[in-house]
């Protein structure tokens, strides 16, 4: 089973969240963090990193004394990585999600693919738990690939935990497109709500079945609470704020080890999906 956890903006408590219900899981996990700008997990899981892959994607690079300006390859472009301007080929290449449309659309083959450096893969252990990261390489701005390229590493015989990017862009939907549930961590605010339904609306077009982790559910409104209620969204865990659990995290400690209680509520919610799912 995979299992994603996301959220609408930064800030909720989405890894906490997903390295929370790792640990009370333990045997048999696979955990992802698929927050490749910003990855964060190994903090609190602390893994013994054993491997590490350069990931490289083709890059397209135009030869210009095959190339007549006629225009296919910006046109297939899906990502507005090429212009043609005044019979110039431009390669936007932070744009580029490495497809390969282009060099396939070129009827002169005037466009060739090079390898190009996208960021780094590691992988180890947390004692039990399979731990994977992905890191973006400095100034490359398309994370898409590198998630992809993450994912291709999910066992599906195991139980696997993806730590998703925040919002609702592309990276947040390409790390959470093959789940079978979302976990959706929320606060109880006005941007929290707005946020929330941003993911909602994301999530459901993927056709996931979903639910709400309300994170210092004591410390705004009740908004959040009545939007699920009215659109019948289960609330899996309610989280009140508590200072303990904030220095933990400020001191980069999983809050479940000192705060044992939600490691029963996490296996608790873990097996309700299940049953959901079953
Ligand atoms: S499709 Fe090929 S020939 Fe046409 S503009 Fe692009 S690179 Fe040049
Ligand atoms: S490889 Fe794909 S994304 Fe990149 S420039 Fe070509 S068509 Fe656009």
């Amino acid at each position: 089973m995979i299992i994603a956890v996301a959220s609408g903006k930064g800030g909720t408590g989405k890894t906490l969240v997903a390295t929370g219900l790792a640990l009370s899981l333990k045997d048999n996990v696979q955990f992802f963090d698929c927050d490749v700008e910003e990855p964060n997990a190994s903090i609190f899981l602390k893994p013994k990193i054993e491997k590490k892959e350069i990931v490289y994607l083709p890059k397209p690079i135009v030869e210009p004394s095959h190339c007549t300006g006629c225009g296919k390859c910006a046109e297939v472009c899906q990502y507005n990585a090429i212009a043609v301007v005044k019979g110039k080929v431009l390669i936007f290449n932070e744009l580029c999600h490495s497809c390969g449309a282009c060099s396939l659309a070129c009827p002169e083959k005037a466009i060739f693919e090079v390898d190009s450096e996208k960021g780094v893969l590691e992988g180890g252990r947390s004692n039990d738990i399979e731990f994977w990261q992905g890191s973006l390489k400095v100034g490359e701005a398309a994370p898409t690939p590198l998630i992809k390229a993450l994912k291709k590493k999910v066992d599906n015989k195991k139980t696997v935990i993806i730590d998703s990017s925040p919002g609702t862009s592309c990276p947040m939907v390409e790390a959470v497109k093959d789940a079978d549930f979302v976990i959706l961590v929320t606060e109880p605010t006005p941007f929290g709500l707005n946020d929330l339904t941003l993911a909602i609306e994301v999530v459901r077009q993927l056709k996931i079945p979903f639910g709400v982790i309300i994170n210092r559910c004591d410390k705004g409104d009740e908004k959040v609470e009545l939007y699920c209620q009215e659109n019948k969204i289960p609330i899996l865990i309610r989280i009140p704020f508590d200072r303990k659990i904030a220095e933990l995290y400020s001191k980069g400690i999983p809050f479940v080890t000192e705060k044992k209680e939600y490691l029963v509520k996490f296996r608790e919610m873990f097996k309700l999906i299940n049953k959901e799912l079953s």
